[in-house]
């Protein structure tokens, strides 16, 4: 609807007034320079995105965290995450009616900015914060439009040596820096050409694997025979699909302080050891390390709520409906529709979904099922996350590498 040029508070009223009656997925045109929230009787409007012919997009959630809610839909999901969004945006463009029913006041889940700290007006990528297993062809498919950024330092790791403190700097964009530094740290050049090898086994891994990522699952021994072909990609399988990969790492590499670094990246979160017979070890250093075929890690500028806001704006075009704050009661599972009972603004609401797509863990929805839910031990985890905002970069013992490098 394109409004003709008036006092912008009245365009305003007129197009909150005029959405009181629509259903959510409306869209209004304003004027470029009525960015901001606006604060009606019944819900608060906020326009976002400018476009270039000087009109403004209304990508409201508010506007939209009270739709006519209908009673029926295609799909409703529960847990507006990126997964949810991301589902809910397919359906949406196969012209399925979608619902999405989200407990938090805000979209997106782990994947947020907030203002963590009140007093300071700074936004962090509160839980998750870099980006490497979002496939590419769901980015294109979506058109999302995402800046995801290379970090110039890969790792950096204190130790002591001599009664010295130095630093071991490996580099995403230069080599040169990180065979010099490990020289520096184990006296020969050998160590930086093992890990080289040793980290070329994730790259043919991902090779084979990283396209099924959107396929369905593909047994392991179907797997297995994909790996055959050559002696490079039946070392790959053996070493991260077949043994223990402390084995690897052992085979590969001598100093202690390297084969700690990359068993890092098999060891966060989860409860496990190099030599764990269940492989758990593998697949946490897999899902590190083959993200679109390269397992570098991105950071997105905007931080992690503008992958969050771009997912939701491709999901809300497609026709999604989106309830926050909604506190999810009982789920009634039949065998051709699905019932959802729920509070919101105190008031019971129910829905009912020829299909239920739960966005949550296992633990939550056995609440919803009265089951009693007993994880297996190797969903047992660890995660935690220090936010911190500082005035400057810490100072480090090591003076060799300028702060701004080695904690970036
Ligand atoms: C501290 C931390 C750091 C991380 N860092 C990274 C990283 O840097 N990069 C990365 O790729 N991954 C990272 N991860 C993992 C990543 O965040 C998750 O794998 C991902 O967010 C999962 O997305 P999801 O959509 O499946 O679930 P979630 O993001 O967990 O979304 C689930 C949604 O369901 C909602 N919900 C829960 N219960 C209910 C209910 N009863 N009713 C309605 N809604 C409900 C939640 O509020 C939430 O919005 C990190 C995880 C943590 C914990």
């Amino acid at each position: 609807m394109l409004l003709p040029r008036q006092p912008l508070l009245r365009s305003i009223a007129l197009v909150g007034e005029a959405l009181a009656g629509k259903p959510a997925r409306a869209f209004a045109f304003f004027y470029p320079e009525a960015t901001g929230t606006y604060r009606f009787t019944d819900r608060s409007v906020t326009i976002r995105k400018h476009f270039p012919d000087s009109l403004a997009l209304l990508t409201s959630s508010d506007m939209s965290d009270k739709p006519a809610l209908q009673s029926k839909y295609d799909v409703v999901i529960l847990g507006a995450g990126h997964n949810g969004l991301v589902a809910a945006t397919y359906l949406g463009r196969a012209g399925l009616s979608v619902l999405l029913l989200e407990k938090n006041d805000y979209i997106g889940g782990a994947v947020t900015s907030q203002k963590v700290f009140p007093d300071y007006n700074a936004y962090l990528s509160r839980y998750s914060y870099l980006v490497s297993l979002f496939p590419e062809k769901i980015i294109r498919d979506l058109g999302l439009k995402l800046e995801l950024r290379r970090r110039a330092t890969g790792s950096f790791t204190p130790y002591v040596k001599n009664g010295e403190h130095q630093g071991l700097l490996l580099s995403n964009t230069s080599e040169e820096t990180s065979r010099q530094s490990m020289f520096e740290l184990t006296g020969s050049q050998a160590e930086h050409e093992q890990l080289k090898k040793l980290y070329n086994l994730p790259r043919v891994f991902a090779e084979h694997v990283w396209d099924s990522m959107l396929e369905p699952l593909v047994a392991k021994e179907e797997f297995g025979r994909r790996f055959g072909r050559d002696e490079i990609s039946r070392e790959a399988w053996r070493s991260l699909a077949e043994e223990p990969l402390g084995r690897a790492i052992e085979r590969y590499l001598q100093n202690d302080l390297v084969r700690g670094l990359v068993l890092t990246d098999a060891k966060i979160g989860v409860f496990t050891n190099p030599h764990d017979p269940s492989l758990l070890q593998n697949r946490c250093f897999l899902y590190h390390l083959i993200g679109n075929k390269t397992g570098e890690w991105k950071v997105p500028v905007g931080g992690m709520g503008a992958v969050a806001r771009e997912l939701e704006t491709a999901a809300r075009k497609s026709g999604a409906e989106f309830l926050t704050n909604v506190d999810l009661r009982a789920l009634g599972l039949n065998r051709n529709k699905h019932g959802v009972e729920f509070r919101i603004d105190g008031k019971k609401q129910t829905v009912e979904g020829r299909f239920l797509l739960v966005n949550f863990g296992r633990n939550v929805l056995a609440r919803y099922l009265d089951d009693e839910y007993h994880p297996e031990a190797t969903d047992e985890g660890s995660v935690f996350k220090i936010n911190m905002l500082l005035r400057r970069l810490p100072k480090l013992k090591e003076t060799r590498y300028p702060r701004s490098i080695a904690t970036r």
